[in-house]
């Protein structure tokens, strides 16, 4: 079982840091309301499907994750909508930001509409990839200048780009958790969270088998 994905975007991650409950805790908190708990291992995971497909969601509730994410800030933006969980991120006012930058491989081109994308071609990825790399050393050096001359780091960081990592906790339960990665899963989610969303699907699979499970035949009902 791989708890953690230490290698997404490198230098991000996603590791489990906490867990409670699992697809127990679901079938629990679900039968407290006629008096019993768990029962036989098929009929137990019947009742986890039976609840997910009537869209009784609240005993997933009761399964809770804490992860500890490194993400560039374009990614976190995204993330931080996901309003029913709960954050803590890495302070730009108190700790001086570290010199990590996403720079991705290759550079995708818009193509028409919203969600289509194309390759650019190589030698020109090359060259506004080595722009944009330029772009992030001027910054931060610009970033280290103000420092040095006294600008406060709440004041020096807002020109540092959105490439920049950031570090938080994100504490959520498997029913938001499930929104979070129904939307960020999608292929019309963007490239780098899906990454991130792929590693916390895998997480939830090992730990949530059952639920996982009716989750994606869920996902693959509503895409057909
Ligand atoms: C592909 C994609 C493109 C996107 N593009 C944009 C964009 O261009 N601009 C933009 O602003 N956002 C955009 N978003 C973000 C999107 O609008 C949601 O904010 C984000 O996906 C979080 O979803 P959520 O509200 O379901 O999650 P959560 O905030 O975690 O909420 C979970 C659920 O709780 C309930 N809930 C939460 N808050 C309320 C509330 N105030 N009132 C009633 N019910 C509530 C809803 O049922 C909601 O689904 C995009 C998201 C995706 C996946």
């Amino acid at each position: 079982m791989k708890l953690s994905n230490e290698s997404i975007l490198d230098p991000g991650f996603l590791k489990l840091v906490d867990f409670m409950g699992g697809d127990a805790a679901v079938v629990q908190a679900a039968r407290v309301s006629v008096g019993k708990g768990l029962t036989t291992e098929e009929r137990d995971r019947k009742l986890v499907h039976f609840l997910l497909e009537n869209r009784h969601e609240t005993p997933f509730e009761h399964a809770v994750f804490k992860f500890h994410i490194k993400c560039p800030i374009f990614v976190a933006r995204q993330w931080f909508r996901h309003r029913m969980s709960s954050y803590n991120e890495i302070s730009g006012r108190y700790t001086e930001m570290k010199e990590e930058f996403y720079l991705p491989r290759s550079l995708r081109a818009q193509k028409g509409k919203n969600y289509l994308y194309t390759e650019i071609e190589a030698e020109l990825n090359n060259r506004l990839l080595r722009q944009i790399e330029d772009f992030y050393n001027q910054a931060f050096q610009l970033y280290r200048d103000l420092l040095q001359q006294g600008v406060a780091r709440e004041h020096a960081r807002i020109v540092l780009p959105l490439a920049l990592y950031t570090e938080f906790y994100w504490t959520v339960n498997a029913r938001s958790l499930m929104n979070f990665l129904g939307l960020r899963l999608d292929p019309h989610a963007q490239w780098e969270i899906r990454q991130y969303a792929e590693a916390a699907e895998q997480i939830f699979q090992d730990l949530m088998p059952w639920s996982h499970e009716i989750f994606i035949k869920m996902q693959r009902g509503r895409s057909a």
